[in-house]
């Protein structure tokens, strides 16, 4: 298969490009579009055989669901056979929009959409070229993010054609994402409503718009004994090639800690990669030093981290390491990808700059 790159742009001239990926997709073809967070891999989500044309052209299991993208509110009743109040208050004030919401399954959305589940997952994105093109389609686009399973998600066009090149239909590309990590997955199927992956839209913005919001006890901590409520969640997602290692503690003991494994390393013949802050970053001596962004700025964090996972992968780095961030507020939904990323691998060093334990968790609080 060959397949076709388009440049779309916010004008009129993007139109017939859209036009022809919307066609595509009622006729069952794959396309991927750029939607706020990152790149997404759309089939026709009341197609069963787009859905499984989606899992094969990512190598993706099929039992990890698809979320079904709308481009306007009404339409939640076309996947949904329940919409409970809550699902009104909070599209409102998030769609369109960064957020993803869990509802009963109507029967008319095939289980290959739903990875076999009887919830359907539920978005209806910012971007104008997503939302034109989910119109074009006819108004249900499944999409899952468009890397090969396993990779980090696409923030580029450039990179979707890295992982699928060949394996789907057309490309759409619009430039790099803004926000650059997937949405926020909230389960409004269960009293207090859950959220099953941390995103753009916090805890504490859902806790102030719902009231009670509970956090799936899974999403930074890898012993907590329970499988995740996403099934997308339990698979170890945004890997990295090289072994990435996340260090936390005070700033001069992580970095005089990074800076020694590195030495060790780099004379081993590995190639070393350090993601840092801004803050930090001249202090780094590493082969590849790769900066973040400014620790102040979590929004500038969260659009560079897959961005820098990908060139490390390019740059052919072998063994990795990442400052630690806060887990509060957005920092939950960057330290979730990051110790995905890192296969939950945690050095914390003490102010003595000693290394006090070799973890596999992150406490709740309390990294800055
Ligand atoms: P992706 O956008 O690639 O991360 O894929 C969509 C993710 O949404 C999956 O990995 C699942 O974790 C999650 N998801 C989709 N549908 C459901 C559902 N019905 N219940 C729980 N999680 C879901
Ligand atoms: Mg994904």
């Amino acid at each position: 298969m060959r397949t076709k790159l388009f440049m779309i742009k916010e004008d009129e001239s993007s139109e017939e490009a859209l036009r022809e990926a919307g066609k595509c997709l009622r006729e069952g073809g794959l396309v991927a579009f750029p939607t706020e967070t990152v790149y997404g891999l759309g089939g026709d989500a009341m197609n069963p055989s787009s859905a499984r044309k989606i899992y094969e052209a990512k190598g993706r299991p099929s039992d990890n669901p698809l979320i079904v993208h709308i481009y306007r509110w009404e339409d939640i009743y076309g996947v949904a056979s329940r919409v409970p109040g809550e699902a009104r208050i909070i599209a409102d004030a998030f769609w369109p929009g960064p957020l993803t919401m869990i509802l009963p399954r109507a029967d008319c959305v095939p289980r290959e959409t739903t990875g076999g589940l009887d919830t359907v997952a539920v978005r209806m994105p910012s971007h104008p070229a997503a939302r034109k093109l989910i119109e074009y389609a006819g108004g249900f686009v499944a999409a899952p993010s468009a890397n090969a399973s396993g990779k980090p998600s696409p923030t580029k066009a450039q990179y979707v054609l890295e992982d699928m090149d060949g394996r789907i239909d057309m490309i759409l590309d619009g430039g790099e994402v803004g926000i650059g990590l997937e949405s926020t997955i909230i389960d409004l199927t269960v009293t207090p409503p859950q959220i099953l992956r941390p995103g753009y839209v916090t805890r504490e913005m859902l806790t102030e718009t719902l009231g009670r919001v509970e956090v799936d006890a899974t999403i930074l901590r890898s012993d907590s004994g329970q499988a995740p409520k996403a099934p997308g969640m339990k698979y170890r997602h945004y890997a990295p090639k090289g072994e990435l290692t996340i260090v936390a503690g005070p700033m001069d003991a992580v970095v005089d800690y990074i800076n020694r494994q590195a030495v060790m390393q780099m004379a081993k013949g590995e190639k070393v990669g350090v993601i840092g802050t801004s803050e930090a970053l001249p202090l780094y001596r590493a082969d590849l030093v790769k900066s973040v962004g400014s620790r102040l700025d979590e929004v500038g964090i969260g659009k560079r981290l897959y961005t820098i996972l990908r060139e490390f992968d390019d740059e052919g780095a072998t063994c990795i390491y990442s400052e630690a961030f806060s887990t509060g507020g957005y920092g939950q939904a960057i330290m979730n990808r990051l110790l995905k990323a890192a296969g939950h691998r945690v050095v914390t060093v003490g102010s003595q700059g000693k290394v006090s334990e070799y973890v596999c968790q992150m406490p709740d609080k309390g990294f800055g």
